[in-house]
């Protein structure tokens, strides 16, 4: 078991940021509302994730390292519309067989708090508020060739801020820091503000800059349901930005669906064909846009990091991004 668990990791954990995504993942999951990493050594010699949410039970916590443990989907039909961003069981299993694992929680409505060795198993009595904090420590100490594939600590790092930043964009709601090597590199606060847009713009000005909330327009789009009322519609909103020769980077497409990040060949040429239809230009500007979309039209079990989609009608999608993106750069602007 323990084999197949680490050949599972290999699927799942490349590098540090792969298991900052899985741990901020479970954080929200847990309806956390604030998510704050630790890094020591771009996250090789430490990672910690620490929540406010949920939290799990005493008698719970040995199975969260346990293979396809999950509290998370009851049966087939969930499969088919997952709204938690973990389903699988899979992640927590796969990390503590390549590193040095420990979870600290207290489940809400409790008083005491228990921390959980992921290597003997022993459970011990700690003190902490409500909420859950997974430490890893020394990833892949077992498996040496894989260590040796890691780039700088800088470089690693980097990807870990990376990660957070792709879950602080879908989520304004949820206040995230970051500290690395004992020192506060992010600090994105939770914005509470009931209309989503507002929201967005405030966790974009806080992550992307002020500069890209001033240098975007607002895309608010929905397909309309012309055919009968049973056609589903896709809403597309978000910000899109107008190309600016010296600011443009490549990295800077965040594409969701249904909330989670998504690196989706079908939105992003979508969204590269507007701006060649509106401003002809052929560089792919900064943008953060939200696809929403029947869940039962998506399969988000593609792949084991769920970055990658399958879209049962992709021209649906394509055009909804398109033309979503195509209307808020033509219109007038203020
Ligand atoms: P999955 O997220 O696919 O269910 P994981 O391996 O990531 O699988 O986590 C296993 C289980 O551990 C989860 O289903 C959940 O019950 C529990 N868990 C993990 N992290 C947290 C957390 N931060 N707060 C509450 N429960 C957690
Ligand atoms: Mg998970």
């Amino acid at each position: 078991d323990e084999l197949i668990s680490q050949i599972a990791a290999g699927e799942v954990v490349e590098r540090p940021a792969s298991v900052v995504r899985e741990l901020v993942d479970n954080a929200l999951d847990a309806g956390a509302t604030q998510v704050t990493v630790r890094l020591l050594a771009g996250g090789v010699r430490l990672i910690s994730v620490e929540d406010n949410g949920s939290g799990i039970v005493r008698d719970e916590l040995h199975i969260a390292f346990k293979r396809h443990a999950t509290s998370k989907i009851g049966n087939l039909q969930d499969l088919e519309s997952v709204a938690t961003m973990g389903f699988r069981g899979e992640a927590l299993a796969a990390i503590n067989s390549i590193a040095d694992c420990a979870i600290l929680s207290r489940a809400s409505g409790e008083s005491a708090a228990y921390l959980l060795d992921g290597r003997t198993g022993e459970l011990s009595p700690v003190a902490r508020s409500g909420g859950t904090t997974v430490e890893v420590k020394e990833l892949f100490y077992s498996t040496p060739a894989r260590r040796k594939f890691l780039k700088t600590d800088a470089t690693e790092l980097a990807h870990c801020v990376e990660a957070v930043r792709r879950h602080a964009l879908a989520r304004p709601d949820v206040g995230f820091a970051i500290w690395s090597d004992g020192k506060l590199v992010e600090q994105w606060r939770r914005c509470e503000h009931p209309d989503p847009m507002t929201a967005l713009d405030q966790r974009l000005a806080d992550v992307l800059g002020s500069e890209f909330v001033e240098r975007s327009v607002v895309v608010n789009y929905r397909t309309s349901a012309t055919r009968s009322d049973l056609t589903p519609t896709v809403r597309v909103w978000g910000r899109a930005g107008i190309p600016d020769a010296a600011r443009s980077r490549a990295d800077q497409q965040f594409c969701y669906v249904n909330g989670r990040f998504v690196r989706d060949k079908v939105l992003t040429h979508g969204a590269r064909s507007a701006y060649e239809d509106v401003l002809h230009g052929h560089r792919q500007p900064v943008y953060a846009l939200y696809v929403e979309i029947d869940p039962t039209r998506v399969d988000v079990n593609v792949h084991p990091t769920k970055i990658e989609v399958r879209f049962r009608d992709s021209r649906e999608v394509h055009q909804a991004m398109r033309h979503g993106v195509e209307d808020a750069l033509a219109a007038p602007r203020a």
